[in-house]
């Protein structure tokens, strides 16, 4: 029999405000343990919470992005579990009155946009870090964390492969960078996945039973886990038996999943209403600012780059993956600079350059305005493209301006036909034989002549020109003299 898998993916995302949900500790990441905290963090008796409005105007964000519909009233509730981290006993959740509800994620995969619906996007706080010292009779907590707020985003169960769960989960992570609500980093936690997973006969409506795992901290692991639990289920069903409702660890280095619990039920969580929060409405006028701050979405964006600038889809999508990268180029474009030598430089030539540094684009030595001049250079044939990667490299290291560079080294390029004639004629003279085995039909030589001219000029030759030269020296007027 052949089965399907289906995948819902729950992930949390820890926004980037600079004060906790319900106090006004700071939810900076890092820092020395236990400095982020109040009383109210502590959860010492008589603090009570107060909302942050940061915290639903990012939430609200993230539900407009995906056209989520937003409740004007929504409720929170109180999810209880005990664990050290947990200082409240509690922590505050929404459960049946959620902040955003529907809605979808749009993405692309293998070049065809596919679109995941959400059940919603709920608003709560994070908890503490545990750490298990080894050997230890006790363990270490860390309140820093607890209390930052995160948003839930809750899929339909709309998945069909570890590829498109992966492809899911990176597109939520461009959009909460675009959003500017988090950073979006899986490695620090600040977006953290819980896949569940279940496979059915091909042509069944009827869902399986499914499996939530946890544990799974990057990109690649995802994948890696959802693809096992994915064999492991299908092995299950094939013995004859049943997949039973569980949560399942994901084990990285072993690339196995194991059982960790059975699934708790809601009822487990004895959910009831926050009575120290009041309901939370959000008018239209709340709702109709925080739309007037939203960017252009990155699959909105890689559209019109495909279609108003006609970029390919593999240069729509690079120039898209960052805001700050599509914003680069569009600045660099907006200078006049031709579009496709726009897109090669800053996809290739500064992606790369920035890569092998470890900078951001924020950090880039060359700004979006010098780059512009580098390219007016070369669009306008005064430098080469070889010499504008070698001015690229000075503007890196120096932070000197691409114009300043070229005259100060005297860079421009050559395009006096005389100079270059002349330039031509003496590489042809000085090797008779390469030019008698070019003209007995050896075509490869022709780049010895080529390089030979750049070797004069410093590099500098203009190319198509030189080209034309050699070509007319060699083949026509470049004959041996009779005598
Ligand atoms: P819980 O909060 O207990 O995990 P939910 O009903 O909120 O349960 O579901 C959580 C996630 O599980 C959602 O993303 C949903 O799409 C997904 N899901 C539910 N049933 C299945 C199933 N049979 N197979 C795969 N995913 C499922
Ligand atoms: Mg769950």
């Amino acid at each position: 029999m052949k089965f399907e898998p289906v995948i819902g993916l729950e992930c949390h995302v820890q926004l980037a405000t600079k004060t906790k949900a319900f106090t006004r500790a700071s939810a900076a990441f890092g820092g020395a343990p236990n400095t982020h905290t109040d009383p109210y963090t502590l959860a010492l008796p008589g603090t009570l919470p107060v909302l942050s409005r940061a915290t639903i105007d990012f939430a609200i964000k993230m539900g407009l992005a995906t056209g989520c519909s937003i409740r004007p009233l929504s409720r929170f509730a109180r999810k209880h579990y005990f664990y050290p981290d947990l200082p409240k006993g509690f922590q505050i959740s929404q459960y049946d009155e959620p902040l955003c509800e529907g809605g979808k994620v749009e993405f692309v995969l293998d070049g065809t946009v596919r679109s995941v619906r959400l059940t919603r996007i709920h608003v709560e706080e994070d908890a503490g870090k545990n750490t298990h010292v080894p050997g230890a009779p006790y363990s270490l907590v860390d309140l820093n964390r607890a209390g930052v707020p995160l948003i839930e985003v809750v899929s339909e169960p709309d998945v069909r492969s570890a590829a498109e769960a992966s492809a899911y989960l990176r597109a939520i992570r461009q959009l909460v960078r675009y959003l500017g609500i988090s950073d979006g980093n899986m490695e620090e936690g600040s977006l953290r996945c819980d896949a569940n997973v279940s496979i059915r006969p091909v042509g069944d409506e009827q869902l399986g039973q499914r499996t939530e795992l946890k544990n799974i901290n990057s990109f690649k692991n995802v994948e890696a886990a959802i693809e096992v639990e994915i064999a492991r289920q299908t092995e299950v069903l094939e013995r004859g038996e049943k997949v039973r409702q569980e949560t399942r660890l994901f084990n990285p280095d072993k690339g196995t999943t194991h059982a960790m619990r059975s699934k708790e039920q809601a009822h487990d969580y004895r959910y009831f209403p926050e009575p120290d929060l009041p309901p939370l409405r959000v008018g239209a006028d709340w709702i109709e600012k925080v739309r007037a701050s939203l960017p252009e979405l990155p699959i909105q964006r890689r559209a019109r780059f495909l279609e108003a600038l006609a970029l390919s889809p593999y240069d729509a999508s690079v120039l898209t993956a960052e805001k700050e990268v599509a914003d680069y180029f569009e600045a660099v474009l907006a200078s006049g600079v031709e579009t496709k030598t726009a897109a090669n430089w800053v996809s290739s030539e500064l992606l790369g350059r920035l890569h092998r540094d470890g900078k951001s684009i924020a950090a880039s030595p060359v700004a979006a305005a010098a780059m512009a001049e580098l390219l007016g250079l070369l669009g306008d044939r005064t430098i080469s493209g070889k010499i504008a990667k070698d001015v690229f490299e000075k503007m890196w290291t120096s932070g000197r301006g691409a114009k300043e560079i070229v005259q100060a080294e005297g860079l421009t390029q050559v395009t006096d036909p005389i100079a270059l004639e002349a330039a031509c004629r003496a590489a042809v003279d000085a090797n008779p034989k390469n030019a008698e085995g070019y003209r007995g039909g050896n075509a490869k030589l022709f780049g010895f002549f080529v390089g030979q001219v750049m070797k004069a000029t410093g590099g500098k030759a203009n190319p198509a020109l030189v080209n034309e030269i050699l070509k007319r020296l060699l083949l026509h007027d470049g004959k041996p003299q009779q005598p």
